[in-house]
């Protein structure tokens, strides 16, 4: 996937002020410095994107980008010599921008985190039921990023919040960040760590991508992932 265009849209104090949910949207969250601006950053192809959103008075906010990719020219030509491929293409068919198919637009949402030290619990909890409240009732969400710092062990915060996110039935995916600050061998203990914590609790685990913003890891296949999704949505 090729990332033509991105913008920064709007921040939005609560999801009914959020923009029109015409497109897919997918959500990026995680505990403060983790390396959520850098990773969007990163899957755009920008260097400050994800800057206006840290700026203050809006990191409490949900943030709305809009993005527009393609197809590379690698990726169509696969598309014609796969049939059943193309033929899921065609049926989710949007109108051509600048006569290329095979162009999309979709949202990326820069979430604020959790985690922050000096957090009021009347703050905490006007955090807790923006976040849920967007989760829920969001009709356009796609995918829910949640990202987690790979030098750590498994953190209970993180493990909390996936927990919450099992009671409000969201799906999600996994994203550990910045590995190339760390050892490999410790990146991989600490994957292999957070999955058996989080089998304690859960049936089934997550997709899961481990990425680093300064080398690109992962970016291809986080957008071979929105792409499928791209199409799949209505
Ligand atoms: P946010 O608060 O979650 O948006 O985190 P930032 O994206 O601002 O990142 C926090 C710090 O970690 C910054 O100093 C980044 O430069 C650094 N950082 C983020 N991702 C990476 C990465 O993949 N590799 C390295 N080496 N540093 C990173």
């Amino acid at each position: 996937m090729i990332i033509n265009f991105a913008k920064y849209i709007i921040s939005s104090p609560d999801y009914t002020k959020c923009p029109v949910p015409d497109k897919p949207e997918y959500a990026f969250i995680g505990r403060s410095n983790v390396g959520k601006s850098s990773l969007i950053n990163m899957l755009c192809n920008s260097e400050k994107l994800a800057k206006t959103s840290s700026s203050p008075g809006k990191t409490q906010m949900l943030n709305h980008f809009e993005i527009t990719s393609s197809l590379s020219p690698k990726e169509k030509n696969e598309e014609k010599a796969a049939p059943v491929k193309a033929a899921k293409a065609m049926a989710s068919y949007t109108p051509p921008v600048g006569g290329d198919t095979s162009k999309k637009t979709w949202y990326i949402v820069d979430l604020p985190g959790y985690g922050f030290a000096k957090v009021s619990q009347s703050s905490r909890r006007r955090w807790e039921q923006m976040i849920e409240n967007y989760l829920r009732k969001r009709e356009n969400l796609a995918m829910v990023f949640v990202l987690i710092d790979s030098r750590h062990s498994p953190q209970k915060i993180d493990l909390e919040f996936m927990e919450q996110l099992k009671k409000w039935e969201v799906p999600f995916s996994i994203i550990f960040t910045k590995t190339d600050k760390e050892n490999q061998r410790i990146v991989s203990k600490n994957v292999k760590d957070f999955f058996s914590a989080m089998k304690k609790t859960w049936q089934f685990l997550p997709q899961y991508f481990v990425t680093s913003a300064l080398k690109k890891t992962g970016r291809d296949k986080i957008l071979a992932l929105i792409d499928e999704m791209n199409r799949e949505a209505k």
